[in-house]
């Protein structure tokens, strides 16, 4: 990339031609009017570009995905209304009932019910597998119906690091992409295309957004993964669409823009979960200040991870900037400049220790977010991941009595203060 990513998170994306407004639009529209018939006709045969409804897509979307599709550095991108909506799509878009997904197990607890009960109603089969598994535990995993391989490079909330490289190398000798949820590190902390990932889904709700104002997801591909050496396990990408009068995605749209435009031409039009132009154009003054954001965000959960380390109420902390953690070198590995401002750890007490340290913090507020300008503390065995067992809280990572601390951007001595006295009472 030659221009740096810090620069890209302010002026990437839009470009504004003569007389026109410096920040990106909001064309609040559901529509678009065109001079012929004739022409809309062939904007539904995507035989044109342009927009002609906002289910599918809208330009202020266009450009704000734009902008982080440059910060990936991938081919093409677009914005949907959640994260989950982007996980959905993502595997959607290249499994049908019949197929088979292999996944890490230690996942955000929403895309796990998305896959292991929503879609599995749809009839795809998902396969969970430990993230420090061994080479023969992941290739075992795979089965003939075998579409794609997801994994989360930062797990919420376990905070494990996903191997990236060697699970894109079991994805593509097994002849799938590998599907990377990068939403805790940012693209500013981690670059999963640099590392062989073929798609990258976010969470725009959190670090992008970041300031608890608008849920919403982004889809990247890399354009990378050859489609058509394996043209009979992804037939929706290399044989015609009926629905669009035989048009073959590859063939049109190249190796770069067939996933998104199949996403697009097919689920958005079908299941219609758009970003509303309104919740884009603030995503997008998010975006304008990651970079500075998630320096202060890395170096408060850092400094919390520290602190809790030597503090004697506290029986474990899992944080991957922690000499000694599980993942510190994976860590070093991926996210050498730093990996998120999320802090997982238990305190003495068990599950009583950890509510009396909860509503005992001032700045941390209980909310169920993280990744916010402001501190928020979360019990996951009581909210995000309430409908596991134990069994699988633990085979995700995570202890009935852990707690979440997502720091914010406050000032880190204010930070470890609240800590300290919240500690006090326990
Ligand atoms: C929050 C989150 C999601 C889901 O995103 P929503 O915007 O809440 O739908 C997916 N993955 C990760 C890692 C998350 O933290």
């Amino acid at each position: 990339m030659s221009q740096s990513i810090e620069t890209t998170c302010v002026q990437g994306g839009y470009q504004p031609g003569n007389g026109e407004p410096r920040q990106v639009p909001i064309i609040q529209s559901t529509t678009f009017k065109y001079d012929s018939s004739e022409y809309m006709g062939k904007l539904f045969d995507l035989e044109v570009s342009g927009y002609f409804y906002s289910r599918l897509q809208n330009p202020t979307n266009d450009n704000v995905a734009a902008k982080i599709c440059a910060l990936e550095g991938g081919t093409a991108a677009m914005l949907t209304s959640s994260g989950q909506a982007a996980s959905f799509y993502a595997v959607f878009n290249l499994a049908s009932a019949g197929d088979h997904i292999v996944a890490s197990a230690e996942l955000y607890g929403g895309t796990y019910n998305l896959f292991a009960v929503t879609m599995k109603r749809m009839g795809i089969d998902f396969s969970f597998v430990p993230t420090d598994c061994s080479d023969a535990e992941l290739a075992a995993a795979f089965k003939p119906n075998t579409k794609a391989v997801f994994g989360e490079t930062l797990a919420n909330p376990s905070l494990s690091v996903f191997d990236i490289e060697r699970w894109a190398a079991v994805a593509h000798a097994n002849g799938v992409p590998l599907i990377i949820d990068n939403t805790f590190p940012t693209p500013i902390n981690c670059r999963p295309f640099e590392w062989g990932a073929d798609i990258i889904t976010h969470s725009t709700t959190k670090y992008m957004d970041g300031h608890g104002a608008a849920v919403g997801g982004c889809i990247v591909d890399a354009g990378r993964f050859d489609w058509n050496a394996y043209p009979d396990k992804f037939p929706g990408l290399t044989q015609p669409d009926a629905s669009y009068h035989g048009v073959v995605y590859t063939e049109r749209f190249g190796l770069g823009g067939a996933f998104i435009t199949k996403a697009t031409a097919q689920l958005m039009r079908d299941l219609g979960a758009i970003q509303a132009p309104q919740n884009a154009f603030i995503l997008n003054l998010g975006l304008e200040s990651l970079h500075l954001r998630m320096k202060q965000h890395c170096a408060n959960g850092q400094a919390a991870a520290e602190f809790l380390q030597a503090h004697p109420k506290i029986v474990e902390v899992k944080y991957p900037g922690l000499v000694g953690d599980k993942y510190y070198e994976l860590g070093q590995k991926y996210l050498p400049n730093g990996s998120c401002g999320v802090v997982s750890f238990r305190v003495a007490g068990g599950r009583a220790g950890a509510e009396t340290l909860m509503s005992a913090l001032r700045l941390g507020q209980i909310a169920t977010h993280v990744a916010d300008a402001r501190t928020c503390i979360l019990h996951p065995a009581n909210a995000t991941h309430r409908q596991m067992t134990d069994a699988e809280l633990a085979a995700c990572g995570i202890a009935p009595d852990m707690i979440r601390l997502s720091c914010g951007i406050e000032a880190t001595t204010d930070l470890l203060a609240d800590l300290e006295q919240a500690l006090s009472t326990v």
